[in-house]
Order: structure tokens, then C-alpha cells, then sequence
């Protein structure tokens, strides 16, 4: 026998968290939009709204209050007092961008190049950042999302291991900052920011989709049912710790030949250096493209900082060595997504990050490494069939992505 009570309790508790979630997602929502979301009738709806209201959760606003009173205005989060500084953290720059606590943006984007030799130096530019806020808000309350590069223990607030950073050992970023600061602090791994800013901000996601970021590393954030899927590694490593050449080169995670370690930008750059650096006289990787003379010197003394722009640049130039490189790198990209696709059976893929801008020919080596999941029936039109592509959302949009910590916190206490 079902408890009834329990069950319509259970039921009034979930609906109370999706029409919470609606609101945070559109920001403003009249009754009968969120009865064709939710299928449920006004009434209903309106019992519920009055039950967040009495929580606090919700206010209501006069926006879209039709004059001749036939619409009964909207909901949305309350602006209260509180903001969220979001940034996204790595040890050689911090962008940053404030929203209010309906996770609008406040201000402008900024980018901070950041100079951390060790992890004090990194906490200490975080705590610049915040400071900065605080001066233009001296009376707001700032809470801090932090989108950490590498692996993060999202309950602990525990930067385990920061690939591009000099150090080895675990920062308490979480206990740190807010010992210093006062002020709250969340954070998380930077593909679970993009994962989020996707769900959050793209209403036409499906339940089940993933990210992937290639920029320094390979990351990867899985989106199932709605919720940031957490596994091993906090999940955000699965791709890029594939192995994908079992006698390659060691890989940071301990094992050899994972993806990153063919595939990422910092194994491409480290590739090009070592290449290059091989050459007699550093010149003759040359003959494929015109270069004038002044473009001959400066590449020929930048070796040990080639940087990713300037390869990006060389692929897009018609380099050939360059583009045999990148495009075996997206065939092994493409090579375990497939795996990938076939096991969890996620039919949307995003790519973000620095090599996207490698541009079509780079996404296409991928696509033909993958071909369509061999699930998908062959109409194209499908709704289920596999769509991979880049990320359509502004850097901006991005870095609020990790700000939606909080929204989810939110829902978990209703
Ligand atoms: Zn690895």
C-alpha cells in the first residue's frame, strides 16, 4: 500500500523545486507561463507560488501586470542585498564577473592576469578581485563562486591538483577564503561551471547532455537527468583521462598515453617545441607557408613560449605539419567521445575552450571520428539524434555559469 500522504507531499515538495528552478531559469514567470511548462493548472500553480512566497524563496513583481488586469503580473527571485562575485580561477589569470541574486549580471567582465608562483599568491589575487567589489559595493554582501581549474572536491572546497600551477600540493581554497574574507564561498571544477552555465542558460538543452572543454587539459562535465553528474575524479576528467595510446608519454593522473596527453593544447604546444626545437636550424618547418622575413625571426626566437594563439594561428595558416598534428589530436578526440556516446547514450555535446578556435576543420575531425551514434535512428530531424557542435554562450555567460552554485543550493533546501 502507497502512504497517500506521504506521496502528495513528496509531490507538492517536487513541484515546489521545479517551479523554483523555472524562475531562476527565466528570471521572470507569470502563472500561465509556468502552467505550459509544468502541465499543472493555474490553481495549482498558484498554491505553490504562495507556499515559496511564504518561504521567502519567491517574490512578486509587477512586471508584465497587464493594465486591463488580465494577467496577474510575475514572479522572480528576490533581489535582495546579497551578490555572488563569480570568477574562474587558474594560476595565470582570474576573469571575473558579479551578478545579483537572481543571477543577472552586475557591471562588466573582467580579466585579471595573475602571476602565482605559489598557491598564497593565487589566494591573495582571488582576495584582490573580491576586494575590488567590495570598494563599488561597500553594502552589499559578497559571496564568491569560484571556478577552479583541475581537480576540486566540491564539498570539501579542496583544490586537489592544478595542472598549469608550479605547485603540487592541495589548497583549502573553500576554509581559506572564507576565514579571510567573511563571506561565503562555493566552488567547483571549471567544466562544471560550463555544464551549469549551459543548464542554466540554454533552455533548449535536453535532460541529458556534456561538455567538453579543451583548452590547457581535457575536461569533461556530464549533465544527466538535469543533474551535474559527480563520479570519479568529481567528473570532471572521464575524457580526458582515456587512454588512448597505451605506450605513450605519462600522463599527470599517474597512467600513460591518456587523451591529454596527445590531444589537449598543452600537449600540442609541447609537441610543436620539441619538433621544432629538432630542426636544423629552426627553419625548416618553414617551406610550407610563405613567411616574410621579420615573421621568420620572430617565430624563430619564440620556441620555449610558443603560445597557443600563435599555433592556432599556423593551423589556420595551412601549416601542414601544424595541421597534421591538430588534426590527429580531433581524430583522438573523436576517437573516445565514441566510447563515450555509447556507454552513457548522450546525444548533445558541446565543445568550449581555447581550441575551438582551431574553427570547423578541427570540429569536423572530431564529427568524423565519431559518425552518428549507432542508437540514433537515421532521420537527422530526430529530436534524439547526436548533435555535436561548439558552445554558443559568451564568455561572460560562461563565467555566471559557476554564480548557478547557489541557485542549485537553493533548491536543495526548498
Ligand atoms: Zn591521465
Amino acid at each position: 500500500m502507497f502512504d497517500l500522504g506521504l506521496n502528495n507531499q513528496r509531490v507538492r515538495h517536487l513541484n515546489k523545486r521545479i517551479l523554483l528552478a523555472l524562475i531562476y531559469r527565466y528570471k521572470h514567470a507569470s502563472k500561465s507561463m509556468l502552467a505550459q511548462q509544468t502541465g499543472l493548472s493555474i490553481p495549482a500553480i498558484g498554491k505553490i507560488l504562495e507556499e515559496l512566497m511564504d518561504d521567502g524563496k519567491i517574490e512578486h513583481s509587477d512586471r508584465m501586470l497587464s493594465s486591463r488586469g488580465l494577467s496577474g503580473g510575475c514572479y522572480q527571485i528576490p533581489i535582495n542585498n546579497s551578490l555572488i562575485l563569480c570568477m574562474n580561477v587558474t594560476p595565470n589569470c582570474i576573469e571575473s564577473q558579479l551578478v545579483n541574486s537572481q543571477i543577472l549580471p552586475l557591471g562588466e567582465y573582467q580579466f585579471a592576469a595573475v602571476s602565482a608562483p605559489h598557491p598564497q599568491a593565487l589566494l591573495a589575487a582571488i582576495e584582490q578581485v573580491y576586494y575590488q567589489q567590495r570598494k563599488l559595493h561597500p553594502q552589499r554582501t559578497i559571496q564568491l563562486a569560484l571556478a577552479i581549474h583541475g581537480q576540486v572536491d566540491p564539498v570539501t572546497g579542496v583544490s586537489q591538483n592544478m595542472p598549469q600551477a608550479p605547485w603540487k600540493e592541495h589548497i583549502e581554497m573553500k576554509y581559506l577564503l572564507e576565514e579571510k574574507l567573511k563571506t561565503r564561498v562555493l566552488l567547483d571544477n571549471d567544466c562544471v561551471m560550463l555544464a551549469l552555465a549551459e543548464k542554466w542558460q540554454n533552455a533548449d538543452n535536453p535532460q541529458d547532455f556534456c561538455v567538453i572543454n579543451v583548452d590547457y587539459g581535457i575536461g569533461s562535465s556530464f549533465v544527466i537527468n538535469q543533474q551535474i553528474y559527480r563520479g570519479s575524479l568529481y567528473g570532471s576528467g572521464q575524457i580526458g583521462h582515456t587512454i588512448v595510446n597505451p605506450d605513450g608519454v605519462a600522463c599527470d593522473c599517474g597512467r600513460y598515453g591518456c587523451l591529454e596527453t596527445v590531444a589537449s593544447l598543452s600537449a600540442l604546444k609541447k609537441r610543436a617545441r620539441i619538433w621544432l626545437k629538432s630542426q636544423p636550424q629552426n627553419n625548416t618547418h618553414q617551406s610550407n607557408i610563405h613567411q616574410s622575413n621579420t615573421q621568420q625571426s620572430n617565430i624563430q626566437t619564440d620556441w620555449d613560449s610558443l603560445s597557443s594563439k600563435h599555433l592556432i594561428e599556423r593551423y589556420q595558416q595551412g601549416d601542414l605539419q601544424v595541421q597534421a598534428w591538430v588534426d590527429n589530436a580531433a581524430s583522438a578526440i573523436g576517437l573516445s567521445l565514441y566510447n563515450f556516446l555509447n556507454i552513457l547514450n548522450i546525444n548533445r555535446i558541446y565543445f568550449y575552450g581555447r581550441s575551438c578556435a582551431f574553427g570547423d576543420r578541427w570540429l569536423n575531425a572530431i564529427m568524423r571520428q565519431t559518425g552518428f551514434n549507432p542508437f540514433d535512428p537515421a532521420d537527422p530531424n530526430m529530436t534524439n539524434a547526436t548533435r555535436i557542435g561548439f558552445g554558443q554562450l559568451s564568455r561572460p555567460q560562461q563565467i555566471m555559469g559557476i554564480g548557478y552554485l547557489y541557485a542549485e543550493k537553493a533548491l536543495e533546501n526548498v
